[in-house]
């Protein structure tokens, strides 16, 4: 596969607790920086309800709250790195989530002459996390959110194997922390003042 060099200054992963509406803010997020939108979220549920052999595999771990293995999620946002489109940026939301992840996504932005230039850290407590992902089950159907013993592995999924990877990046000073309360344009008020 051809491999286009990467130019740094819009790549950014979007980072936080499920729940920390890292979705809509990226949404937004996309239409102020003019990059493609990267959810590994969307794309896994893209191949689930597309019943690919990728979807099989990603419903049986997500359906239980469990990240989809490693190597899996790396290969899949390897070969959506390799496209053109996001030569002049690009929004991660979902990746990583783990540290095999983050090292995987530096080998590869590295590979590509390229690294990442922000983590933004979406904080959100657990409490205000429950409540939420209860609401987005009834508004969204996912049934990923509608069981709270599901909810609660999410939850333990992330402090095990997501947080980290904000240890493993700190030292590089990309990662800045956002506090996630408040209204959607409160919220993304402080994300576009690292850009403004
Ligand atoms: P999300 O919409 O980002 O909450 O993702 C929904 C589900 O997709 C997660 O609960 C995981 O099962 C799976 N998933 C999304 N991104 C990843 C990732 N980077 N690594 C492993 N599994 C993931």
């Amino acid at each position: 596969m051809m491999f286009s060099n990467l130019m740094k200054g819009n790549n950014i992963v979007l980072f936080g607790p499920p729940g920390a509406g890292k979705g809509t803010q990226a949404k937004k997020l996309v239409d102020l920086l003019h990059i493609p939108h990267v959810s590994t979220g969307d794309m896994f549920r893209c191949h689930i309800n597309n019943n690919t052999d990728l979807g099989k595999t990603a419903k049986e771990y997500s359906n239980q709250g469990k990240l989809v293995p490693d190597e899996v999620a790396i290969a899949m946002v390897k070969d959506r790195l390799s496209q053109q489109d996001v030569t002049a940026g690009f929004l991660l939301d979902g990746f990583p989530r783990s540290v095999p992840q983050a090292v995987g996504l530096d080998t590869m932005l590295s590979a590509l002459g390229s690294g990442l230039d922000y983590i933004i850290n979406i904080a959100v407590s657990d409490a205000e996390i429950r409540v939420r992902l209860s609401k987005r089950a009834e508004i969204e159907g996912r049934t990923d959110d509608a069981d709270p013993k599901v909810i609660q592995y999410r939850i333990d999924t992330y402090k095990s194997q997501s947080e980290p990877c904000l240890t493993y990046y700190r030292p590089t000073n990309i990662v800045r922390d956002i506090d996630g309360l408040g209204t959607i344009d409160e919220v993304f008020g402080r994300i576009a003042k690292i850009f403004s």
